[in-house]
């Protein structure tokens, strides 16, 4: 799934050809891409709007028109945004096509159907719960030190907790561990400032060299040019197929359940009971 570095290198990448142009028309493949309002709707309201800003929250790209309205994107699990000369010939898993002025249009392929889009007024009825931006200023170890304290669930399920912090989720959370050598079932509540504070760097420090390397195309993620990202040639234990060494010490990387979510760790750089040093 794309996370944040993967959507964030999307908006870059999308922003200096989207912004100044009009929507000049939309096809809509799947209906149910769109969540809001109608379908019929979506289009009406869409058609001969200029797009005048490209912005992320989390997980989710935001598109600002010139009414105020929103043009708001969820990628889900397979979701990609792909630039196209309007003459292009049409694809598999085209779920959506905002064509635009000066002979471009925007794929949405999305092989899953997982995807959606919404157009609204008010940006907060769906991002308004995110927690905040890992890469802002305004996100300090006391901030999330705050956010772990008296939660008892497993860090990595914080982690991935959006309402906690927006756009980390299971691989940027399974290598922000690694490099904070915290094993992930560890409680919030029982990381000691110090771990805390090196989560926080870990977490930073992962998804800006993420980001510098176009985000990861483990899955189905593409750049809006089609070409894939880098970052995953630099996880040392997410997304680690079985029998994979610990870059750091040799040991075998493991993997298990936490919450449902695959997880991958070295037993031994992230023992299960907290280090003191
Ligand atoms: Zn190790």
């Amino acid at each position: 799934m794309p996370e944040l570095p993967e959507v964030e290198t999307i908006k870059n990448e999308l922003l200096p050809h989207l912004v100044g142009h009009r929507v000049s028309g939309v096809t809509l493949f799947w209906e149910g891409i769109v969540r809001q309002p109608t379908a019929e709707e979506f289009c009406f309201r869409l058609i001969g709007q200029e797009i005048t800003g490209v912005a992320r929250r989390g997980k989710y790209l935001i598109f600002s028109l010139t009414s105020g309205e929103k043009l708001i994107f969820h990628l889900r699990m397979t979701g990609s945004l792909l630039l196209k000369p309007a003459s292009a010939e049409p694809e598999k898993f085209i779920r959506a096509i905002v064509h635009l002025d000066k002979e471009t249009k925007l794929y949405f392929r999305d092989p899953r159907k997982l995807g959606v889009m919404w157009l609204v007024e008010d940006t907060n009825s769906i991002v308004g719960k995110l927690g905040p931006e890992p890469l802002e200023a305004d996100f300090t170890p006391q901030v999330l030190a705050q956010r772990l304290t008296n939660r008892i669930a497993p860090v990595k399920a914080l982690l991935c907790d959006q309402t906690l912090i927006a756009g980390v989720g299971n691989m940027y959370a399974d290598e922000a561990l690694f490099t904070a050598r915290i094993h992930p079932l560890r409680s919030g509540k029982g990381l000691s400032q110090d771990e805390v504070e090196g989560l926080h760097n870990a977490i930073q420090q992962v998804l800006r060299t993420a980001i510098g390397n176009k985000g990861a195309s483990v899955d189905t993620y593409f750049r809006p040019d089609g070409t894939l990202g880098t970052a995953h040639f630099e996880f040392k234990v997410a997304h680690r197929l079985s029998g994979k060494f610990c870059p750091v010490c040799g040991t075998l990387i493991e993997r298990i359940a936490v919450r449902n979510r695959g997880t991958y760790f070295c037993p031994r750089c992230q023992p299960e009971k907290a280090r003191f040093y």
